[in-house]
């Protein structure tokens, strides 16, 4: 789950992390008066988007007046007109994907004099199996284009999870960053309060670019992006307030009403599995056959007749999808029962594609009769190299 900007510096600021003022606005009217409370005389109006790049971003519609996502302001007037250029447009920028998001509400925050942009990030390093900080003195900068181009410009510093971070790691990135004197000691307590605010709120990441050394030598984030893990949510009933749903792909959000694990990939063939491992291999099997999955779905443990027709209604309302494979384990579950769970939700959903079905386990005999005597074309397979040849087949046969 990702927040927006004006959310994550929320998180930050309730770890002691210095940030500059600012308030959210979901109208032009709302957005001059922040910029009355905050006094200005240089404001900031920023769209806020689940997506990076908004400074160098464009609008789609004219109304916007032909400006990025992040502009610097010096009249109340000018927050104004800004915030209502912005509200209600959908802005494009090089992670929003062509057709952009629409801007629903802007972040208007004090103006800052910048001396020196850095990079500062914190991730999950699968590497390590612990927690790395990247930085680099190449920030406000695409950091994809920074690793690519120039990669020695970019500083690691992995962290123990057994120590946890101590100064001498934040020192060791101050010093690569050229900060000194007492640059160094702020940015050293601000690094700790970070790694302590992504271990205890479960990030998958926290990317702070532009982090700022401004005018007088004070060290602020500008801009931050914060990712939390989505399966610790729920020991963060506050951080969850924060979930924005208009930002998240429809039929994900779907799935996990449902608690499926649905991600949407881009071929045709849409795949419902039980466990996350034999969802890989079905899809691993079906590309080794000629196709391609539209979907990883994993239905779970708990396979009922409710979330299996979920499944089948979220892989059908995914256009791109020309025929379906099941693939399901039945081990507490019984095949039986999810055989009349694949046949009550083939019905309900009228299904349009083919649709191939293996089951082993449990009670696997009565499940296949099941489906036989369902009166429905369902091709039944015998294991998993098979069904995949036959969903590949009939995709092909019903072009
Ligand atoms: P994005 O990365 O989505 O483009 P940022 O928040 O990083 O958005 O803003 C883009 C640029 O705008 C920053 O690199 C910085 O130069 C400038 N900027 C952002 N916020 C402020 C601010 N409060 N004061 C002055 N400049 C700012
Ligand atoms: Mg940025």
């Amino acid at each position: 789950m990702n927040l927006h900007e004006y959310q994550a510096k929320q998180v930050l600021a309730n770890y002691g992390v210095p940030i500059l003022g600012g308030g959210v606005a979901y109208t032009a009217d709302e957005a001059r008066a922040v910029a009355e409370r905050l006094g200005g005389p240089v404001w900031v109006v920023k769209a806020q988007i689940h997506a990076g790049g908004r400074g160098k971003g464009h609008f789609l519609e004219e109304a916007a007046g032909g400006k990025g996502g992040v502009r610097v302001v010096k009249s109340l007037d000018d927050v104004q007109e800004a915030a209502f250029q912005m509200l209600g447009n959908t802005l494009v920028t090089h992670q929003s994907g062509p057709e952009g998001r629409e801007v629903k509400r802007v972040y208007v925050e004090e103006g800052c004099d910048i001396a020196r942009e850095l990079y500062l990030s914190l991730l999950v390093d699968r590497a390590t199996s612990g927690v790395t900080i990247m930085a680099s003195t190449e920030g406000g900068m695409d950091i994809e284009e920074v690793a690519e181009k120039t990669p020695e410009k970019i500083i690691y510093q992995p962290i123990s999870p057994e120590t946890g971070m101590s100064a001498f790691h934040a020192r060791a990135v101050a010093f690569a960053l050229g900060l000194t004197g007492k640059q160094v000691s702020a940015f050293t307590r601000m690094a700790l309060s970070l790694y302590e605010c992504f271990v205890a709120s479960d990030c998958a990441m926290l990317e702070i670019n532009p982090l700022v050394v401004t005018g007088d030598g004070q060290i602020l984030p500008l801009d931050c992006k914060m990712g939390l893990d989505p399966n610790a949510l729920y020991r963060h009933p506050r951080l969850m307030d924060y979930r924005d749903e208009s930002e998240e792909d429809p039929m994900e959000l779907e799935a996990s009403r449902h608690d499926l694990n649905y991600v949407k990939l881009d071929g045709t063939i849409g795949c419902m599995v039980n466990g996350a491992g034999l969802a890989m291999a079905t899809m691993d099997i079906i590309k080794l056959k000629g196709g391609s999955p539209a979907n990883f779905l994993d239905v779970g443990g708990g396979a009922t007749r409710e979330r299996v027709t979920a499944a089948f209604k979220i892989i059908l309302s995914d256009p791109a999808v020309e025929g379906i494979l099941v693939n399901i384990f039945g081990g507490i579950m019984r095949c039986d029962v999810i055989a009349e769970g694949v046949v009550a939700a083939a019905r309900d959903v009228s299904l349009n594609v083919p649709l191939v079905v293996r089951l082993e386990g449990t009670n696997v005999e009565l499940g296949k009769t099941i489906l036989a005597e369902s009166g429905l074309p369902i091709i039944s397979a015998d294991n998993l190299a098979d069904a995949a040849e036959k969903v590949v087949k009939a995709v092909r046969e019903a072009q």
